[in-house]
């Protein structure tokens, strides 16, 4: 839209409809070819037609454009689904609203503290000078004290809603809105304040037969056990890993079924970049890296040291500890791998004590240990479980919960498996 065309619609906006764009354009011209700024021709016509000039300083959005952190915005835009709630806020009863709005580019969630006309599923609204923010990873509209809600007949709105269904293992946050179906392995409950209102949020893990991915459900009670089918969710990146997050907003519904969870290996590739819940991946251990091996912790604050002096806690008495930090690469990418004391105890086929031996019988010199390690790990294929964490600036960090060797043979025998599996 050129500058004209957007203040004819600001002034359109902000005179509520009272006078057409015709006569709009028209009283506009005369004041810029009389010399007048637009910005001033536009305040100028919006009071001539006793428009509100606050309305000025709003800016038409379309949904697919929103980012949080917006003020004064403007959109045009149909009720997907409106909820309300009723609190107690400072002992007195207040009723929030929230639901879904949406235009011919997407839909967003919004929250209303204060609504000025009673808004039902279906209705087509003018929402001039709401503002925007983040919640749970994602953009929303607020519709606050100073925000106008218009009713509008005689126009319909065509909403985009793309709702994508999605195996967890596809879950990642540029997905959009998503319809997943699984099994949740764990799930508890908690109350968290938000704008000093209480709300119940359950936290958990799902699954389905491509893995496993944490959750949070605000306001929607889920059972270890329930399997459920979830249209609306999305993804957000939290601590450098994919999670679902979903609300009444959504449609969820409980089935009949089962599914049974299982855990696929992932490339390393599918994991860059956004990380992964309790991933299992394959692949070759290519590198053994500084700080594996015997280590010394601050026995306060588990901090690693070099000296007995802690930053933090000063002259202490440091504690042996163990751990390896290796690379493993599969062909499609690499990650940090972090084995912690009993996997490395496993691993060298030495307890913690055998360790201290083994260097004090070197004279101290540690590098025994971490030639040991590279004598078991390098260039051997593993198979590894554990939260691949996302790192924009370390990439991926996998936390090991559990690995085991592979042999050539086990891998041609998978592949083969899989093959059959796939009918060939
Ligand atoms: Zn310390």
């Amino acid at each position: 839209m050129d500058p004209i065309q957007q203040a004819v619609e600001r002034i359109y906006i902000a005179t509520e409809g009272k006078v057409d764009k015709d006569t709009i354009i028209k009283k506009l011209r005369e004041y810029i070819t009389m010399g007048v700024p637009l910005r001033e021709a536009e305040r100028s016509v919006v009071t001539i037609y006793g428009g509100s000039s606050y309305a000025l300083i709003t800016v038409p959005k379309k949904v697919e454009e929103l980012t949080p952190g917006e003020p004064r915005i403007n959109l045009r835009v149909k009720v997907i689904s409106i909820n309300s709630k009723t609190y107690e806020l400072e002992g007195e009863k207040r009723t929030m609203h929230y639901g879904i709005i949406g235009d011919e580019t997407g839909t967003v969630p919004f929250t209303a503290w204060r609504l000025d006309v009673a808004l039902r599923k279906g209705d087509c609204v003018d929402i001039i000078n709401a503002y925007t923010r983040e919640w749970q990873g994602r953009v929303q509209v607020i519709i606050g004290n100073n925000t106008k809600v218009k009713l509008l007949k005689d126009v319909d709105i065509q909403v985009k809603t793309a709702i994508k269904p999605a195996k967890i293992i596809e879950l990642h946050p540029k997905i959009g809105l998503v319809e997943v179906k699984g099994k949740i392995i764990d799930s508890r409950e908690k109350e968290v304040f938000v704008d000093g209102i209480p709300r119940k949020v359950w936290e958990g893990i799902i699954g389905d037969e491509t893995g496993e991915v944490p959750f949070s459900a605000w306001d929607v009670e889920v059972n270890k056990g329930d399997v459920i089918k979830i249209v609306g969710a999305y993804v957000r990146t939290f601590r450098g890993m994919p999670q679902l997050v979903f609300d009444n907003r959504c449609t969820i519904e409980k089935l009949n079924e089962d599914i049974e969870v299982h855990e696929i290996p992932v490339t390393l590739e599918s994991l860059e970049g956004r990380g992964g819940f309790n991933a299992v991946v394959e692949g070759v251990i290519i590198d053994i890296k500084n700080g594996s091996g015997l280590i010394y912790r601050c026995p306060e604050c588990g901090r690693v040291l070099s000296s007995r002096t802690c930053p933090m806690h000063g002259k202490v008495e440091p504690k042996a500890d163990l751990r390896i930090k290796a690379v493993l690469d599969d062909g499609t990418g690499a990650t940090l791998l972090i084995f912690n004391r009993e996997q490395t105890e496993r691993i060298l086929g030495m307890n913690l004590k055998d360790v201290i031996k083994m260097v004090q019988d070197n004279m101290g010199n540690s590098a025994v240990v971490m030639e040991a390690i590279e004598d078991k790990l390098i260039a051997v294929p593993m198979r590894v479980r554990g939260n691949a964490i996302s790192d924009e600036r370390y990439g991926l960090k996998t936390l090991v919960r559990d690995f085991e060797f592979l042999n050539l043979e086990d891998i041609a025998k998978k592949a083969q498996h899989l093959l059959e599996e796939l009918g060939w």
